[in-house]
C-alpha cells in the first residue's frame, strides 16, 4: 500500500537526525517530521562537542536552523525516547521511525589504576567546557602537569583546550563558569601520547598545526620519536596527509630548545602506550611503554617502559553510543545492528518501520559531512519501504504535546536568550548551561501570552 502523507518520527536532533530530516523533505515531499532531542537544545555534538575554539565548524549550526523552520518539521526538544515515549510506540504510530541518537560517552580503558581519581574520559571533559547541561559545572583543574592519551582529533582537541590560555577563548560561546575555572588552572605541561608512530597518527593535519598556533605554548617533539620505519616509509609515500604530519612534527622537533619559553607546554610523544596509572588515593603519575610497529604495521610493545608525573590523565580513546531501550544494540560494535540502515532483529531480519542513521549506526567516527551521506542511504531506504508499510495508528499517541517538550520556537527563544547574553559582551553567544535556566527561556513567552 501507499503512504500518501508519511508521519516520520526521527528521533535525536545532532546533525544525523537534522539531515535525515532534510533528505526526507526532498524524496517524500508530503511527509511530515516529528524530530525529538532528549535536550532542551537541538545540534547534537556540533553544540556539545566542537571545541569552542572552532567558530566556523559551530556555524554548522545556522545550516541545521534552515532545516529546523521548515514547517513540515515539528522540533520536540526535551523529550527522551525510551524514557517519555517508547521505541515501540513510536513504531506503532508513525510510518517510520529513525533512530540518530549519536554517541555520548568514553570507552573504556582497562588498565590498572584507570579508576583512580584524576583519571577522566574525554566525552566527559568536553561535555563540561561545552557546557552540556546534564554534567558537574566544576572540573578539578589542580593539576599543573596532565596526560591526555589518544591519536585521534578529540586527544587534540582536549590537548589544546586544557593548555590554551583562558583569555584565549573569551570571545567564544564558552560559558563564564567554565572560562573562570580554565583561568585559574595552574597548568605547565600537557604530555599528549600516541600509541602509534608519526605516519599512523589519526590526526588531521590541519588541527594537529593548530597545536602550535596558540600564544604561549609550545609544542615538543622528541627527534628520536620521529624516526620512521620501513611501514612509515610506505604510508607516507601514498598518502599525502600523513606525509603533511610528519613534516609538521618534523619541523617541531628540529626548532631549538632554547627557544621554547612559553609558560605551557605540549609535549607529544609518539610510540608509547599506557600501561598503568601510578597513585593510591589519586593519580599522580603513568607508567608507559615505548612501542614499534612490526613488518604489517601493527604496535607492539617493546618491554621498555616509562614514567612521567602528571596529576590528571584523560583518555581520549573514542566515544560509544548509550543504547536506547526498546531498539536492539550490539554491545560488542557499540552500534544498532543494522542493513544500510534498515534495523536488524535478533534474526537478522529487518525490524518493520525501524532504521538508523549517524554515530549510533556507523560507530562513532567521521566528521559532520559523512552524517549526511550516511542519512541519505538510510533515508532512501525508508522512502522505498514507506510504499509497502501498513497505516499506522495505535492507542498511545506520541504526537500529543508533553507538559515539558521544548518546541521550536521555545528553543528560538533560548538561542535568542544566549545571543543577547553574548551581545552584551562582545560575543556571538553565551551557552546557557543550567536545565533550569533554558526551560524558564523557552516559556517565557507562553506565559507572558498566558498572563495577557
Ligand atoms: C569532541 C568531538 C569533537 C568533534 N569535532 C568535530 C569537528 O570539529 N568537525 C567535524 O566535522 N566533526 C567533529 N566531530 C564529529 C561530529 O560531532 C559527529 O560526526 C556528529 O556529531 C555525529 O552526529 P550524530 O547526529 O550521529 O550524533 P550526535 O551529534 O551525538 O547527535 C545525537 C543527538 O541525539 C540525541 N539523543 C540521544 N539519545 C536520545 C534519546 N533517547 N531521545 C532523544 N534524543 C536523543 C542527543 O542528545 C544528540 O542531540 C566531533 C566529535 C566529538 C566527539
Amino acid at each position: 500500500m501507499t503512504v500518501h502523507e508519511p508521519r516520520i518520527a526521527i528521533v535525536g536532533a545532532g546533525p544525523a537526525g537534522i539531515y535525515a530530516a532534510d533528505i526526507l523533505l526532498g524524496l517524500a515531499p508530503t511527509a511530515s517530521i516529528d524530530l525529538f532531542e532528549k535536550l532542551p537544545a537541538p545540534y547534537g555534538l556540533v553544540r556539545y562537542g566542537v571545541a569552542p575554539d572552532h567558530p566556523r565548524i559551530r556555524k554548522i549550526t545556522d545550516a541545521l536552523h534552515d532545516v529546523l523552520v521548515n514547517p513540515r518539521i515539528r522540533l520536540r526538544c526535551n523529550v527522551e525516547i525510551g524514557v517519555d515515549i517508547t521505541i515501540d510506540e513510536l513504531r506503532a504510530a508513525y510510518d517510520g521511525v529513525i533512530v540518530a541518537t549519536g554517541a555520548d560517552l568514553d570507552v573504556s580503558l582497562d588498565i590498572p589504576g584507570i579508576d583512580l581519581p584524576g583519571s577522566f574520559g574525554a566525552a566527559d571533559f568536553v561535555a563540561w567546557y561545552d557546557g552540556h547541561p546534564d554534567v558537574s559545572r566544576t572540573w578539578p583543574l589542580a593539576a599543573e602537569s596532565v596526560a591526555v592519551l589518544g591519536a585521534g582529533n578529540v586527544a587534540l582537541d582536549v590537548t589544546r583546550i586544557l593548555a590554551k590560555h583562558a583569555s584565549q577563548l573569551t570571545h567564544t560561546d564558552t560559558p563564564d563558569a567554565v572560562l573562570d575555572q580554565l583561568a585559574a588552572s595552574p597548568l605547565r605541561d600537557v604530555h599528549l601520547f600516541a600509541r602509534r608512530g608519526p605516519a599512523d597518527v589519526r590526526f588531521s593535519a590541519l588541527e594537529l598545526r593548530e597545536l602550535a598556533e596558540q600564544d604561549d605554548v609550545d609544542v615538543i617533539v622528541d627527534p628520536d620519536e620521529l624516526a620512521l620505519d620501513e611501514h612509515a616509509e610506505r604510508m607516507i609515500a601514498q598518502f599525502s596527509q600523513r606525509r603533511i604530519i610528519v613534516r609538521t612534527l618534523t619541523e617541531w622537533a628540529a626548532l631549538d630548545p632554547a627557544s621554547r619559553t612559553a609558560s605551557r607546554r605540549i609535549h607529544l610523544h609518539l610510540r608509547q602506550r599506557p600501561v598503568r596509572l601510578l597513585g593510591t588515593d589519586r593519580v599522580t603519575g603513568i607508567e608507559m611503554e615505548r612501542t614499534a610497529s612490526d613488518e604489517l604495521g601493527r604496535m607492539v610493545g617493546t618491554g621498555e617502559l616509562l614514567r612521567y608525573d602528571v596529576g590528571a590523565v584523560y583518555r581520549a580513546v573514542g566515544y560509544r553510543s548509550t543504547p536506547v531501550p526498546g531498539m536492539p544494540f550490539d554491545a560488542d560494535l557499540g552500534v544498532v545492528p543494522h542493513a544500510e540502515g534498515r534495523v536488524l532483529d535478533a534474526a537478522g531480519a529487518p525490524i518493520p518501520r525501524l532504521y538508523a542513521t549517524g554515530w549510533i549506526k556507523r560507530g562513532p567516527v567521521g566528521l559532520i559531512g559523512s552524517t549526511k551521506s550516511d542519512a541519505a542511504q538510510t533515508v532512501r531506504h525508508l522512502v522505498d519501504d514507506l510504499e509497502a508499510v501498513e497505516g499506522a495508528g495505535s492507542d498511545a499517541d506520541p504526537s500529543a504535546r508533553l507538559a515539558h517538550e521544548i518546541d521550536l520556537d521555545g528553543w528560538l527563544r533560548i538561542d535568542a536568550a544566549e545571543r543577547g547574553a553574548g551581545a552584551a559582551r562582545g560575543r556571538e553567544r553565551t551557552k546557557i548551561v543550567e536545565r533550569g535556566e533554558m526551560l524558564e527561556h523557552a516559556k517565557q513567552e507562553q506565559m507572558t501570552e498566558a498572563g495577557r
